[in-house]
């Protein structure tokens, strides 16, 4: 279960050298590549990667200080929007998501410069437009400046309304804050509100779970994300882990807080639409779906990921290089899926989605190359009770199969030997 819950985005903090397989994309012959129409690209995914504090069981590429760098990003951040091509927009994008780092760490002066690029660029009358925040640092200026710049949606980080737990992960915010944050974005006219939680956090009893999320559902936020924590390799918090400085919660008491989770939100009137989300009617995060359904995004920024028709990257996590660059994002780990790899990563993704997939779409990939040899696996996932068609006639995750939703993955994301290495 572990990994089905783990936080998008997951990127290393590393020094500021040349990695191996760096390139620039060539984005007209990526755009002209499709020879029916241009790829267009329906999403933004912006990250700032600044924070005040480094968490202990975060991976992302954030830097902790060097406030003295934000404005040379925003201005290097708003060159690099300038250089995308605006003929790669379609007629206009679905959801634009800022994400880091603590985006909301900016004053409020570079944080409009900021979004008022990315509103100028890519805002259309409906798109959603959600920036993540700390809830340190959602002062009624700031709440302001996000609400006059056209953000519709905030995404705040509370994971726990115990200070103790939050010593635990040395995460560094008053609980009492984000219910000041929500009031201060409620009345800037920010209603849209999500809310970060996690849950097996070393030493949390099921009771302090229960707590936090009562305390999360009486704040009333439109959408909750709750994730089972991971002990990501190369964290302080992995590292206190293997060295038997902390227990992890046992594996029986963090099934049963994602089963009560699933329960109690049912009850307050949330639905859950994917492993580890949940929304009120029209509160589901289209910025989510968009990656779920593999569709088109840009990313802008350090470390930031993008998608356009199969192609993915990842921008170069290096702050001080992209500073010193110009144009687009130098990127890095760029890869076009194959057939096979396509397939796999949309059962991944499809079966991540409680609605599951259409029996149309699943039929049509197990008939294609690569398709055949997984029809015995889902059959096997079938009969287990792990997956079951629902009765619109959609392969689902069980609530059994959403326990062990990782094994299923796997099974099915796993390449075929054509692709396996020759060990
Ligand atoms: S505030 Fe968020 S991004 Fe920054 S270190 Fe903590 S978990 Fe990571």
């Amino acid at each position: 279960m572990k990994e089905d819950l783990q936080l998008s985005q997951a990127t290393m903090s590393v020094k500021n050298a040349f990695l191996p397989g760096e390139e620039q994309l060539d984005i007209q012959s990526l755009f002209s590549s499709t020879p029916d129409a241009t790829p267009v690209v329906e999403g933004i995914y912006a990250h700032v990667p600044f924070c005040a504090h480094r968490c202990h069981y975060c991976d992302f590429f954030t830097v902790a200080g060097r406030e003295d760098e934000h404005q040379a990003f925003v201005k290097r951040i708003l060159e690099e929007m300038g250089s995308f091509p605006k003929e790669a927009v379609g007629s206009s994008i679905d959801a634009i998501f800022v994400g880091g780092g603590t985006p909301t760490i900016l004053s409020s002066e570079l944080l409009a410069r900021f979004l008022g690029g990315l509103q100028a660029h890519f805002l259309g009358v409906d798109t959603e437009f959600t920036v993540e925040a700390n809830p340190e640092t959602i002062s009624p200026e700031i709440a302001g400046t996000l609400a006059m710049n056209g953000v519709n949606r905030v995404s705040l980080g509370a994971q726990s309304f115990q200070p103790v737990l939050l010593e635990r992960l040395q995460r560094k915010h008053d609980p009492d804050n984000v219910a000041r944050s929500l009031e201060h974005l409620r009345e800037a006219g920010v209603e849209r509100i999500s809310l970060d939680l996690i849950f097996g956090i070393p030493g949390q009893q099921l009771a302090q779970w229960q707590a936090d999320l009562e305390m999360a559902i009486s704040l009333n936020p439109g959408h909750l994300s709750c994730y089972g924590l991971i002990y990501e390799p190369g964290t302080p918090l992995r590292g206190r882990l293997d060295r038997g400085e902390i227990l992890a919660v046992p594996e029986e008491d963090e099934v049963s807080m994602y089963q009560w989770t699933i329960s109690r939100l049912a009850e307050a009137g949330y639905e859950q639409y994917e492993i580890s989300n949940w929304a009120k009617p029209g509160e589901i995060c289209r910025h989510n779906l968009l990656y779920w359904h593999n569709r088109n995004w840009w990313a802008f920024g350090p470390s930031a990921s993008g998608h356009v028709d199969g192609l993915r990257w990842r921008n170069l996590p290096r702050l001080g290089r992209y500073l010193a660059g110009q144009g687009l994002s130098t990127v890095f780990d760029m890869e076009r899926l194959e057939e096979d790899g396509r397939i796999g990563e949309r059962f991944m993704m499809g079966l991540r989605c409680i609605s599951g997939l259409a029996r149309e779409e699943v039929d049509g990939m197990l008939s294609g190359e690569g398709g055949g040899r997984r029809r015995p696996i889902m059959e096997r996932h079938l009969a287990d009770g792990l997956l079951h068609w629902s009765k619109e006639d959609r392969l689902c995750l069980s609530q059994r199969g959403l326990l062990l939703a990782n094994l299923v993955v796997a099974d099915l994301l796993a390449p075929g030997p054509e692709h396996g290495t020759d060990s």
